[in-house]
Order: structure tokens, then C-alpha cells, then sequence
């Protein structure tokens, strides 16, 4: 690793880009200033839509503000999150020609003023904003709800692009060794799993957890984190042809395929009719009826993501009698990309890459995610 023969703590007396020996690295080229003379190549999300207009740009290196560091972009997941944003659905609070990307495994070249307890050419994985470190969320282990945060790929621009500069509270080391696509889903996929399943719905061992969207980014981790904590696993998909493949996931007690049968009766005869502890929904609205209907007493239901944008019906007797809990949850902090981290490292989640890309096949992994051909994250490389 480039870098790590004369590692550089860094300091609150260490300003801007440091001297160029130490960031003269790889392809990196800089000028006596300290300024890059090569421009940055990104992909740029130039107009969204059902096809959308995504272009490789020249764009301006980035300098780590306050706080802020550089990094060389070694992986970056491709999430539901960016297909949204791609498609044009998801708009509020999107930077206008934004480069998009918030799964980032990336190593570190330069840090601002103010930033302790990072190396350069340290490899971290990112959470999916940049936190402030202060406020009373980041204070709390909440970075990823900072007060000021702002929404990497989303806000401000993200990992699609050789180097982007995050803000050095939003990342945490990642295990020697790791391979980098494998890295950058430590954050966003595994460790905002990990939440919603250990945090949120609080599944503990010999609890039955019931997981939909099974073979998408999140569902396949979702399921293995439930697996990890020792609860017995059902996974739901709605792909014949992936079936196979899911019954094969380690950790799976039964695949479902949701279908002509509902899932919620499946999940009930598989639970002498009791139905299940936990759901862990990634799909959203076209599922939350069964979703409800599989839960058992005391049951918790615990939302990840909604692809559909409806509105659900919801009885308020069915929450009471079976005393019930609804609950959403989004994002990771550093606490999960760490214990995700182990969990990878002892081989208990295993991140499941479905396919590598480089930067102008994006769109093609765009079409392979709303066609829901994948299995497991697309990953971008070589970038
Ligand atoms: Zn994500
Ligand atoms: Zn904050």
C-alpha cells in the first residue's frame, strides 16, 4: 500500500495537502503547489430519467477542507439509492450534475486541518454523510443523522470518480487485507443491515426473522447479519430464477418465493401459525400488507427501503392485539462499519458482489438493478 512505508499522522498543526512526497503516489500527479496537474475523472449525472444521462468528466480535484479528507477511490457500491436518483425519482436535495456514490472503500492521499487519528494511505469504507463529529447526533453514535450532515453522492459528490473528499468522521479503517469491493459495502449495505436488524428490530438469537427482498444489495446481507445473531432466517424474493441461489445463502432456513402463495401464509405455516419475531422489509409499500401479516406477537416490523412510493392500508387493531411494533431505520454509523467488519473478517457476513463494473458501465448496472437481475451489489472498479 502505497503510503505506509512512512505513515503520517495526522494533526490539527497539519494544513492542507501536506508536501508533494508525500502525496506523490500512483498515477496522482502534482505540481510544486501541491495542485493536481491532471484532472479528476467522475461520473457525472448530467440529466436523470428513465434512461439516464451519465458522462466521464474532467472535474477539480478535490482539497480537503476542515476536517475533510482525500480520498483514492479503490470501490464504490452501486445502491438502490443511486438508481432512484439516476431515474430522476428521488430529487429533493440533490446537488445538480451530482457525482453520485455513498459505498465507498478508498484509500486515504490527504487530510484538512483538524484531522486526528488518520494515516495517510490508511483504507477506510465511508457512511453515507458527512458528519460534523460535534452536534448532539454525532456525539451520540448517530453520524449518520449530523444536524449538518450532508448526503455523500447526494448533497455533494460522491464516490463514482477517482477522488472525492469526505469528512474524516465518516470514515472507519477497514481490515488489512479486505479486498476493496468487498470493502466498500461495509457502510451501506452490511452495516445499515446490521442496524436495522440488531438495532432496530433487536432480533436475538433462536427468534425467527423473516427477510423480503432477499437477493437485492441490502435483503442478501440482511439476511446473513440475522443468520449471525443466530436467528432462524427466512427469506423471501420474488424471482423464480434466483430461488435456487438464495437457498444456497449461508445462513437461509427456508427461501420463499412470494408469488402465487403469499408469503405472510408461508411464514404462518412455517411457525405452527405463531408467524415470525421479526420482519426486515427492504421492498416497501407492495409488500407491508404480507409484511404485517407474518408477524407474531410482540412482533417487530422494521422498514429498510420502499421502492414503490404508495401509500399502504394499516389496521390500528392489528398493531394493538398483536402488540406490535412498526419501525423504520436508515443509514449505519462507524460502530456498525466496524462490527461489520468483523463479522466479514470471521467469515460471518459475507458481502456478495454480483458483479464488477467500471465507471462507463454504470448505466448498464442502472438497467441490471431495475430489472432486478442482480444478486448481491454491483460493485464500480478501476475508477
Ligand atoms: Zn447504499
Ligand atoms: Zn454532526
Amino acid at each position: 500500500m502505497s503510503g505506509s512505508c512512512c505513515p503520517l499522522t495526522l494533526s490539527s498543526d497539519f494544513i492542507g495537502v501536506a508536501t508533494k512526497s508525500d502525496l506523490l503516489k500512483g498515477e496522482r500527479l502534482f505540481s510544486e503547489q501541491g495542485l493536481r496537474e491532471v484532472p479528476v475523472r467522475a461520473l457525472v449525472l448530467v440529466d436523470p430519467g428513465e434512461t439516464p444521462h451519465l458522462e466521464v468528466q474532467a472535474v477539480p480535484d478535490p482539497v480537503p477542507g476542515p476536517g475533510q479528507v482525500v480520498l483514492r477511490v479503490l470501490a464504490c457500491g452501486l445502491c438502490h439509492h443511486d438508481v432512484l436518483v439516476m431515474r430522476g425519482t428521488l430529487r429533493r436535495g440533490v446537488k445538480p450534475q451530482v457525482v453520485l456514490g455513498h459505498e465507498i472503500a478508498g484509500e486515504v492521499v490527504a487530510a484538512g486541518p483538524g484531522v486526528a487519528d488518520i494515516r495517510i494511505g490508511d483504507r477506510v469504507a465511508t457512511l453515507q454523510t458527512n458528519a460534523c463529529g460535534h452536534c448532539d447526533r454525532c456525539q451520540t453514535g448517530r453520524h449518520h443523522r449530523c444536524r449538518v450532515g450532508t448526503g455523500i453522492g447526494h448533497t455533494v459528490d460522491g464516490g463514482l470518480a477517482e477522488y472525492v473528499a469526505v469528512s474524516a468522521h465518516s470514515v472507519a479503517p477497514v481490515p488489512h487485507g479486505m479486498a476493496p469491493e468487498e470493502a466498500c459495502l461495509l457502510g451501506c449495505p452490511i452495516g445499515v443491515a446490521l442496524k436495522g436488524v440488531r438495532d432496530a428490530a433487536r432480533v436475538r438469537a433462536g427468534e425467527t426473522a423473516l427477510v423480503t427482498g432477499a437477493t437485492g444489495g441490502l435483503g442478501v446481507h440482511a439476511v446473513q447479519v440475522a443468520a449471525a445473531i443466530g436467528a432462524r432466517v427466512f427469506a423471501v424474493t420474488t424471482s423464480a430464477e434466483k430461488l435456487e441461489r438464495l437457498e444456497a445463502l449461508p445462513g437461509v432456513e427456508q427461501a420463499i418465493l412470494h408469488g402465487d402463495v403469499d408469503f405472510a401464509e408461508l411464514a404462518r405455516a412455517m411457525t405452527e401459525d405463531e408467524g415470525v419475531d421479526a420482519v426486515v422489509d427492504t421492498v416497501g409499500s407492495p409488500l407491508f400488507r404480507s409484511c404485517l401479516a407474518s408477524l407474531a406477537q410482540y412482533g417487530r416490523l422494521v422498514l429498510l427501503g420502499e421502492v414503490g412510493g404508495e401509500r399502504v392500508p394499516l389496521s390500528l387493531a392489528e398493531l394493538v392485539f398483536r402488540d406490535a411494533l412498526i419501525m423504520g431505520s436508515s443509514g449505519a454509523d462507524r460502530e456498525h462499519i466496524l462490527e461489520a467488519a468483523r463479522l466479514a473478517s470471521e467469515g460471518k457476513v459475507r458481502p456478495v458482489v454480483f458483479r464488477k463494473l467500471a465507471l462507463d458501465q454504470v448505466v448498464e448496472g442502472y438497467h441490471l438493478l431495475r430489472e432486478r437481475r442482480a444478486f448481491g451489489r454491483l460493485v464500480v472498479m478501476g475508477l
